[in-house]
């Protein structure tokens, strides 16, 4: 899932300053799983700044509202009738929501209230990891599933740094080197011999570096 954590109260006070009525939208997906943006978020965020607001006698309108995604267009249809309504639309969507909606209401001021992190999975209770960037050419069957790309800090391909210190990372020992994570697994699958390969240097053309990228499935057009 994609997982975000929410901006201040502070910092979101101030990116709506100037406005008078706004409407607050959350995101029935992602943002809600990780606690982020959905209903029950946008509900707490809506009450503190109103109250933060009438504290500095600069009293907000907030109307709220929490879809089911943010980033299809089939479910902004029913931001149409509050956003018409307010000055302004505050996302609680990532930052794919927070633009979906910038484009559908092109006239309107839209503002995020999240800070979109990352790909990654609920680790424990409250505790979301890291697991993919997203690259465009997955390479996790070399790695017994563990990428590399992702959790190794130096985003090495062909083996470990040399720096790791008792299975920890040596850039933060408060992660673990996912080279000894590698290793681990593959011992465990059987797949020892694939620390031999040598894996040629990586194509990041399929990667972020070269702007927005575009997925075109034609065989589900119609
Ligand atoms: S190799 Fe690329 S697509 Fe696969 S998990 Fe890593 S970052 Fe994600
Ligand atoms: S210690 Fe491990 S995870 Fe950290 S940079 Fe080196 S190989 Fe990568």
């Amino acid at each position: 899932m994609i997982v975000a954590s929410p901006k201040s109260i502070t910092e979101l006070k101030s990116i709506i300053e100037r406005h008078k009525k706004v409407l607050f939208a959350g995101c029935g997906t992602c943002v809600t799983v990780c606690l982020a943006g959905g209903e029950r978020e946008v509900s707490i965020s809506s009450y503190a700044v109103r109250m933060a607001r009438r504290l500095d006698r600069n009293p907000v309108e907030i109307i709220q509202i929490t879809i089911e995604r943010q980033c299809e267009n089939e479910f902004l249809k029913d931001l149409a009738e509050p956003a018409s309504k307010v000055e302004a639309i505050v996302s609680f969507g990532c930052g794919a929501g927070v633009q979906a909606i910038a484009e559908r209401f092109p006239d309107k001021p839209v503002y995020a209230a999240l800070n979109t992190q990352f790909l990654g999975v609920l680790e424990d209770q409250a505790i979301w990891t890291e697991k993919c960037m997203g690259c465009g050419n997955c390479m996790l069957e070399h790695f017994g599933g563990i990428c590399p790309v992702t959790r190794c800090a130096k985003r090495l391909l062909n083996g470990p740094c040399g720096g790791s210190i008792e299975g920890r990372c040596e850039v933060d020992s408060g992660k673990p080197c996912a080279w000894q994570l590698i290793y681990d697994r593959l011992m465990r699958i059987g797949q020892l011999e694939r620390l031999e390969e040598v894996i040629p240097p990586k194509d990041w053309s399929t990667a972020w570096y070269s702007g927005a990228r575009k997925v075109v499935r034609k065989e589900h057009q119609v």
